[in-house]
């Protein structure tokens, strides 16, 4: 179980970084660059890591959802050279000038708030915490989405990337099994509308071809455009590797779709199935792949002891 905390958490790092250098590239470019060996490029990792780094960090903290202090985390390690998208940077201003988590992001997009995928792509930490949770899950992903993304896309999205890996964690049902639970937990009809596309890539026998998963599931960053193609990238490989490769072959947002693959992906898998050689060149320092590591320990920690407690 500690190698699905960590592994979902390093697992989203080396996605976003596989991902990075070829984020807004078409099909044909990105396999311009990768190849046929995929070796990583660069290992730094964007602001989907990032984030995801500081919803980590105030979940350890406070054992639990804080929104006033993920907020705080989110404006210390707030790196502007990590390709933040405008939505989230307007967010993350009006927070640093004290606006409160509840209000900051509602304003944004002309009252609409974001439906972008800056929740989903930062949410594995409350996938991996509150696995066994499902009502806690949900309510989580929603709060801690509308720090930055209020529109009920974008939160929706997060919680149903949320769902995914809390699904991989407990690994209850077979991959394919995993829709039926999916198509109940989401709320939103285009969501539904997206997995019924997914259920049936799988009824057809030949491979569906990539320009119709792009078409169909989407390669963008839109939440609804990209969480459902996460999902299926996992769900139709059988490593680590193939469905991160999968995830950052299609092209368009490729950082934050490969991100949320590595983390359903690991925390299936676990640590131990992640390449060797992605995880060494994934970047260290102070907040690098150590630390990501030590924070899916932590995490593996606080809820073992917060089990143990409801046990008694
Ligand atoms: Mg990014």
């Amino acid at each position: 179980m500690k190698s699905k905390f960590t592994g979902a958490l390093i697992g989203s790092a080396v996605g976003d970084a596989l991902g990075a250098p070829v984020e807004g590239y078409s099909m044909k470019k990105v396999s311009s660059v990768y190849g046929e060996d995929w070796k990583m490029i660069s290992g730094r990792y964007t602001d989907d890591t990032e984030m995801m780094i500081g919803v980590a960090e105030s979940l350890i903290e406070n054992k639990g959802f804080n929104g006033e202090d993920m907020a705080k985390r989110f404006i210390e390690n707030y790196d502007p050279k990590r390709g933040y998208g405008p939505g989230s940077k307007e967010a993350l201003r009006r927070l640093s000038e004290g606006e409160s988590w509840k209000e900051a992001s509602k304003k944004l997009f002309g009252g609409k708030g974001s439906y972008g995928n800056g929740a989903a792509m930062r949410i594995a930490p409350v996938g991996i915490f509150y696995y066994d949770d499902v009502d806690r899950l949900r309510e989580t992903a929603y709060k801690s989405s509308h720090i930055t993304h209020s529109n009920e896309l974008g939160k929706e999205g997060a919680a149903l990337q949320a769902f995914s890996i809390a699904l991989a964690m407990q690994e209850r049902v077979e991959k394919e099994g995993m829709l039926l639970e999916l198509k109940e937990f989401v709320e939103n009809e285009v969501y539904k509308e997206k997995i019924r596309k997914i259920e049936m890539f799988f009824e057809k026998e030949a491979e569906v071809d990539k320009k119709e998963v792009i078409s169909e599931l989407g390669s963008g960053e839109e939440a609804f455009n990209s969480v459902p193609t996460a999902i299926y990238s996992f769900i139709r490989s059988n490593s680590f590797k193939d469905a991160v490769v999968y995830a950052v072959s299609l092209g368009g947002d490729t950082d934050t779709i490969a991100a949320m693959t590595g983390a359903i992906s690991g925390a299936y898998y676990g640590e131990e199935a992640i390449p060797k050689e992605w995880v060494e060149r994934l970047e260290g320092g102070k907040k690098g792949k150590r630390y990501i590591r030590w924070l899916g320990e932590e995490l593996y920690h606080i809820k073992l002891q917060l089990m143990q407690r409801d046990r008694w």
